[in-house]
């Protein structure tokens, strides 16, 4: 039996699917993707985030001493590393723990700088700090717990400092999307999204790696997406599979934490990778950036040649 007729597509099909996302992100306009806005690209002293290059940031949770971050910033160099974190602000989840050195870990991050030449992306925790991070920061870091807190969005904004955007541990891709939004309301076009891991009912790791927000992310915004898998797994074992994940998604980079003896750091050791384990995550990822840019590549000459046809 045929059943025919039935099937009816809208003449402008395609075009709903594509503004069916607009719709649904209507509140935040600014942050999606349109015909006249192009990629962001987030200049940071020579590093370009977002414009093709996959970034990786990688550091410590917290800075600690001296000698600790210097070590760290130097191997991260030698490694392919572009950007250092580590934390000077720590919003713990408890109170009692460790909080940050503040302005004495500002500028140790400030020296690694100078002797690695690693650009510095570190967190503020307080509307009250951000004059004196970005006088010391090259990205703000904009933690999970703070992602909501509109006045320390209005105030990194305002520095004219990049902004390191994480999701919020309980944050919907909607919630984070308007907290760029607020970003760039408040005049300041350089957000960098990441995804860091969200909380579900899942609790045999720190968080669940929400992939598929960053592949969906980098559907919709022209805003670079960047993971965290450290923070997301909670385990340095499994930082490796979720980096690799997040290139596949179409990840613009990577946030990973990095201490020189994971198992003494003061913060979020279990997550952190020794010198040792970060070469051969970055080792293990080098085959699948090379097969995601030839994949651009291919997709930029078939769009080339359409072009050409349509001409
Ligand atoms: C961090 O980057 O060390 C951190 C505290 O991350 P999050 O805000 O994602 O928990
Ligand atoms: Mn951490």
């Amino acid at each position: 039996m045929t059943v025919r007729g039935s099937l009816r597509l809208p003449r402008n099909g395609a075009l709903n699917v594509r503004e069916d996302w607009s719709e649904r992100f209507a509140e935040t306009p600014d942050v999606l993707k349109s015909a006249w806005r192009e990629q962001t690209v987030v200049p940071v002293l020579e590093i370009e985030i977002g414009g093709g290059e996959f970034v990786t940031m990688a550091g410590p949770c917290s800075v600690e001493t001296e000698f600790q971050l210097l070590a760290t910033a130097n191997h991260l160099r030698r490694a392919g590393a572009r950007i250092l974190r580590g934390g000077a602000f720590k919003p713990r989840s408890s109170p009692y723990a460790f909080q940050g050195l503040g302005l004495e870990g500002l500028k140790m991050l400030a020296r690694a700088r100078e002797e690695s030449g690693l650009a510095i992306v570190t967190e503020v925790i307080s509307e009250d700090d951000v004059p004196m991070v970005a006088e010391y920061a090259d990205i703000l870091q904009i933690g999970s717990r703070s992602m909501e807190n509109y006045s320390l969005l209005e105030a990194a904004a305002r520095s004219g400092r990049p902004i390191l955007l994480k999701r919020g541990m309980v944050a919907t891709i909607a919630d984070l999307l308007r907290s760029a939004q607020c970003i760039l309301d408040h005049g300041n076009p350089h957000v960098i999204l990441c995804e860091r891991g969200i909380r579900t009912f899942e609790t045999a790791l720190r968080n669940t790696f929400d992939a598929a927000a960053i592949a969906l992310l980098k559907e919709i915004s022209h805003l670079p997406v960047i993971a965290d898998p450290s923070h997301a797994a909670g385990r340095r074992e499994l930082v490796p599979a979720l980096a690799r994940i997040a290139v596949a998604a179409g990840a613009d980079g990577l946030l990973v934490e990095v201490h020189p003896h994971p198992d003494k750091a003061w913060s979020d050791g279990r997550q952190s990778l020794d010198f040792a384990g970060f070469d051969e995550m970055m080792a293990a990822l080098d085959p699948w950036i090379a097969l995601r840019g030839s994949e651009l590549l291919r997709r930029e000459a078939a769009g080339a040649r359409l072009m050409e046809e349509v001409r």
